[in-house]
């Protein structure tokens, strides 16, 4: 907590200068992923003597940074990830950001970032997203992507904490995905997340040691990267995006829904809470059937650590229902391979019925967490 002559993020000051020269809207039809920026920007900013400055909403623009500013030395970086959607009744929803306040104030601290209170910066992400609103897409499946972001700018080379730093948001209409099933390499040449390190943080340092195996994992076909972890090569996240494996129960009694357990390498993905609790609910299980025969399969939702030679196994006895990758971008989409050492090792079921090629749990999954985004229903916990 900062010091009680420090401020705190106080919103009720916010001060608003829009702009004069509104941007057109990008064509939705040849949108490209976080590339049409909006209309403005909200910042703050913290210094050791007065904490976190009055917020501002202003027109985008570029930021002026001494260039000795920890972020650019030493990876003082830390973000989020999340969207704000139109219902039916025409009202911008979030969906949980409660717990990606949560997120950005662990994240912050992790990297000994100054303290930030996360309910306000929800306030300043909520007046940011109506000023902006014009730019959330009316097209299902479409969305306004929010990325608050906070910089270390303490222009002191010695190695130590930041003791100033810059939040803003910033936001860019999206679209759908991945809407065919994806193909995954597995990796066990660089890890992305290690016991102790920083992998259960959203930091930007542990994003672009990933670039060059994802640059890999493209020229040998592959979508996206399979992260694995230690010698028994258990499996950890997909790209940026948490996993999910659907297996058949060795009793024939419905349906294992296992995630690896958040141990500090996992990003405890708000995607991945909301499946695992949506799993867990009884009143979902009435949503799932398989191959159209069993209505209402119990599921076992369960965090648990698992391996690719677990899921080769699962693969070869045919147990192995689904591989699902969830997060803000995707929702939930479906693999239909798996990638080691040259060769496809894992081959998962393919539903070609589904226009996203899920399976039933994940078809399921999918569609209950698009209906409380965009407002058909209210989440239950
Ligand atoms: N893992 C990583 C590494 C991520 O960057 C993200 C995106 N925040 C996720 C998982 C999914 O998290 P969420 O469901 O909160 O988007």
């Amino acid at each position: 907590e900062p010091e009680e002559s420090l401020a705190r993020l106080d919103i009720s000051k916010l001060t608003i200068r829009l702009t004069d020269a509104p941007k057109p809207l990008p064509d939705l039809k040849t949108l490209v992923f976080g590339v049409s920026f909006s209309d403005h920007m909200a910042t703050t900013s913290f210094h050791p003597a007065t904490g976190w400055s009055t917020p501002e909403i202003k027109p985008y623009a570029p930021l002026t940074l001494d260039p000795a500013s920890s972020c650019f030395q030493y990876g003082c970086n830390v973000f989020e990830g999340m969207k704000a959607y139109l219902g039916p009744d025409s009202k911008a929803r979030l969906f949980r950001p409660e717990l990606n306040m949560r997120r950005l104030e662990r994240s912050m601290e992790r990297l000994a970032l100054p303290p930030i209170n996360g309910d306000a910066v929800l306030e300043l992400i909520k007046r940011f997203v109506q000023i902006e609103k014009r730019w959330i897409p009316k097209l299902p499946g479409y969305s306004f992507y929010l990325r608050p972001t906070v910089i270390g700018t303490r222009a002191e080379l010695g190695p130590a904490a930041s003791d100033q730093a810059v939040l803003y948001i910033i936001a860019c209409p999206s679209g759908p995905y991945w809407s065919h099933p994806a193909s995954l390499l597995a990796v066990n040449d660089t890890v992305r997340a290690w016991p102790g390190g920083t992998g259960g943080h959203k930091v930007g340092g542990n994003y672009s040691p990933g670039f060059l195996p994802q640059r890999e994992a493209s020229a040998q076909g592959y979508n996206q990267v399979l992260w694995l972890f230690g010698e028994e090569q258990r499996v950890m996240e997909a790209g940026a995006m948490n996993v999910f494996v659907v297996v058949r129960r060795a009793d024939g009694d419905g349906l294992d829904v296992l995630t690896p357990p958040l141990d500090g390498m996992i990003l405890p993905g708000v995607t991945r809470a909301s499946c695992l609790e949506l799993a867990a609910d009884p009143t979902f299980h009435a949503h799932i059937s398989i191959d159209g025969s069993i209505e209402g399969t119990t599921l076992y939702p369960g965090e648990r650590v698992f391996t690719l030679s677990d899921l080769e196994r699962w693969s070869t006895s045919g147990d192995l229902v689904e591989f699902l990758c969830v997060g803000t971008a995707a929702v939930v989409a479906a693999v239909h391979d798996i990638g080691f050492d040259g060769r496809v090792v894992v081959r998962v079921p393919t539903y070609p019925d589904d226009p996203n090629g899920l399976g039933p749990v994940g078809r399921a999954l999918r569609e209950q967490i698009l209906a409380v985004q965009e407002g058909r229903k209210e989440y239950k916990g």
